[in-house]
């Protein structure tokens, strides 16, 4: 491949910057080499970018002796992803369920402190539409709490052993009373879950089939499977539970007062680890 080269001349040095070489949704950028410096290696780990990679976008060894002042270019991806797993990766141009910033969307609301409400797209594109439909099934329904999605890069948050790389909601209970304000201020308990609303939800990510789990405490849990087992229709959703032949809805201790979904890896996402 012949490509036009463009010469700079740099603190008296005189050197050449390919043509892009990025692939498409890479971000093409330059880099200038700073003191201590003084190879491609010692500049990827600044770029956080693979060695090989940066000495190949400049046509040089790894080893090639750099000078200060020098430019390098280098390519970023910015496409999005989920990159690692949820308790140890991180999210990379995810996107964000609240991106208007009033704290409020179709048919859920957060606390205005709250702002870990970032995610993959197909994360976000999946709460808002369950969220929203919900709306419009239940026009007179309370709107869902929101809670944490992830931090806008993703990584560690808060108390979360999970939560890291952008496939990760927590959703507070729909109970009677509900839950306000946008805080998970109601545990769920078998008495007060209203099921049919609560399972109306869970049922849309079932159908949308890029659910992996489903956490919620074992009242709640409870009170879905009885409403299911309590509708000859929807008998097929029993192996959906705990037990079943496709277990994704489990139950544990700590989800009292919000149920926890996690979304499988978006197809395609190579760098993305269930
Ligand atoms: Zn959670």
């Amino acid at each position: 491949m012949t490509s036009l080269l463009v010469a700079l001349t740099i603190a008296s040095t005189v050197m050449t910057i390919p043509d892009n070489p990025c692939p498409s949704g890479w971000k093409y950028m330059l880099a200038e080499v700073r003191a201590g410096e003084r190879d491609p290696t010692d500049i990827a780990r600044r770029l956080m970018v693979k060695p090989d990679m940066l000495a190949d976008w400049n046509r040089m060894s790894v080893r090639e002796r750099l000078q200060k002042g020098q430019l390098l270019v280098f390519c970023k991806d910015l496409r999005p992803a989920s990159v690692g797993s949820p308790s140890r990766g991180r999210l990379r141009a995810g996107v964000n369920m609240d991106a208007d910033g009033d704290s409020r969307g179709c048919g859920w609301v957060k606390s205005p402190l709250r702002t870990t409400t970032w995610g993959t797209p197909e994360t976000v594109a999946a709460v808002s539409d369950c969220l929203c439909r919900f709306k419009t099934r239940f026009p007179g329904a309370p709107d869902v709490t929101l809670g944490d999605l992830s931090r806008q890069g993703g990584g560690r948050l808060g108390r979360h052993l999970s939560h890291r790389s952008g496939r990760d909601v927590d959703l507070g209970y729909i109970t009677n009373p509900p839950q306000s304000g946008g805080y998970f201020n109601r545990n769920a308990r078998y008495g007060n879950l209203d099921a049919e609303k609560q399972w109306w939800i869970v049922k849309c990510f079932l159908d949308r089939g890029n659910v992996r789990f489903i956490f919620l405490n074992w009242p709640a849990l409870s009170a879905l499977k009885s409403f299911v087992k309590s509708r000859p229709e929807l008998s097929s959703y029993m192996r959906f539970f705990s037990g079943g032949s496709s277990p994704v809805i489990s139950a544990d201790r700590e989800h009292r007062n919000h149920l926890h979904v996690r979304f499988d890896c978006p197809p395609d996402d190579i760098e993305c680890i269930e």
